[in-house]
């Protein structure tokens, strides 16, 4: 990307200009979230400040404002993920509640000996909620395992389907490896076998173009705050027939239409998973934060995200001590972080080090256990980017890696050679 349409991008976001102790903060957690630009903030602010009322129901003024642009928004959502239509998209707290209301709603249509697939990198999200569906059915979970190269194994893929698998959960991209599943693959074959298939797009939403319509699952879960809209608002798509086949799951004001003491009728989703006062302002600060990203040149963000990966990858396997998890360098299925291990050195104090210069990366399980478990590490240090990071700040944390080895380095050997003189 050319340095002034960074500097230009960079100076939308105020967290970006974080100083401390003159300097400047380095932020490569943005799998974890992202940072947000002057123009959600506002749209958040000026939704507080001018039209701030409960949405759906008043017939004042300001409730009629506040209705108009959470509706509206919800139409940019649609738009943003090419939807057929706005009742599509229902408004969840983020994936996690999106997966979870998927799987208390599949709750009457699995029993024991039904299967539920899933593949060995999916984050926690996209692993419990199955899990506890499985214990209140009786169904059984199967795991697509991963290969050395981070990819999925689709031999295994293929032969643990069958008419059996009655659903198929898969993540778009690995938040702790960055690998792009080959989902409208996956998807087609799932249906093929009957399977109603999930997809979490935690990951590909702030990176990629998605298409629902293209990737033809039945639904699609993402957050709004890994896309620079804030936290605690996210999506969940539906195709309109598997929306409609869904049980309300919470009660309450808003997903009703006629409520008495001898029973409730419901409201058409997307309204019937909506209970209560929904959250207005987050999903205005998401449609803000859609309309942000239309705005951007997507294709040359994509280009210099991967430029980041690349670079920081071959840096770092040039460092005997790091292991590198994930496809390589040169991979196009990998959205943009690199995930390591470092021999001798503890992650968590590497990230300990790392915060002291102000550089802000995640160490652990990324809540993928069974993926750690099946690498055999307990996790990883990862560097995530974002379209806003630059080649310096790649630089600045492989810098520090390397600087800190050789220094632990040159530790040791002074550790050896005094033992030597003993
Ligand atoms: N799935 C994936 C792949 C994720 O990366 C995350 C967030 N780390 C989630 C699901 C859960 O998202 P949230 O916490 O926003 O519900």
């Amino acid at each position: 990307m050319p340095e002034a349409a960074l500097a230009q991008l960079r100076a939308q976001f105020p967290a970006l200009q974080l100083k401390v102790a003159d300097t400047p903060l380095v932020y490569l957690d943005n799998a974890a979230t992202s940072q947000k630009p002057h123009c959600v903030i506002d749209a958040m602010v000026n939704h507080w400040q001018r039209h701030n009322a409960n949405v759906h129901r008043a017939s004042h003024r300001l409730s009629r404002f506040a209705t108009e642009a959470f509706e509206e928004a919800r139409q940019t959502v649609a738009r943003f993920i090419n939807a057929p239509s706005a009742a599509q998209i229902v408004w969840t707290r983020g994936t996690t509640e999106s997966i979870n209301l998927l799987a208390y709603g599949f709750t009457n249509q699995l029993k024991a000996g039904d299967e539920v697939l899933l593949t060995a990198m999916e984050h926690h999200a996209n692993i419990v909620p199955w899990q506890l569906l499985c214990e209140r059915t009786g169904a059984v979970l199967n795991v697509v395992p991963v290969l050395g190269d981070g990819r999925l194994d689709m031999a295994q893929f293929a032969a643990l389907l069958s008419p059996r698998t009655k659903v198929f959960a898969v993540g778009h991209a690995s938040n702790a490896l960055g690998t792009i599943h080959p989902v409208q693959q996956m998807v087609a074959a799932a249906k093929n076998v009957g399977a109603i298939t999930v997809v979490d797009g935690a990951q590909a939403v702030a990176h990629l173009t998605v298409d629902v319509q293209a990737l033809d699952c039945d639904f699609y879960a993402f957050s709004g705050h890994k896309m620079f809209a804030p936290s605690g608002i996210g999506v969940l798509y539906g195709k309109a027939a598997a929306l409609a086949a869904l049980p309300p799951w919470q009660g309450g004001g808003e997903m009703i239409e006629k409520v008495s003491f001898s029973g409730s009728r419901f409201q058409a989703p997307p309204f019937r998973f909506e209970a209560g006062t929904p959250n207005i302002e987050g999903a205005i600060g998401l449609a803000a934060a859609i309309e942000f990203i239309n705005a951007q040149p997507r294709q040359q963000w994509l280009a210099h995200e991967q430029a980041l990966r690349q670079h920081t990858y071959q840096r770092l396997a040039a460092l005997p001590e790091v292991t590198l998890y994930g496809p390589p360098a040169d991979a196009n299925d990998v959205v943009s972080l690199v995930s390591i291990t470092i021999d001798g050195v503890h992650g968590k104090d590497m990230g300990m080090l790392l915060d002291q210069q102000q550089v802000a990366v995640r160490v652990g399980h990324h809540c993928a256990m069974p993926l750690m478990e099946q690498l055999g590490i307990n996790g990883t240090l990862r560097i995530s980017f974002a379209a806003y990071n630059s080649l310096a700040e790649a630089d600045r944390v492989v810098d520090l890696i390397a600087g800190f080895l050789v220094d632990t380095l040159a530790d040791t050997s002074a550790e050896n050679s005094a033992d030597n003189l003993v």
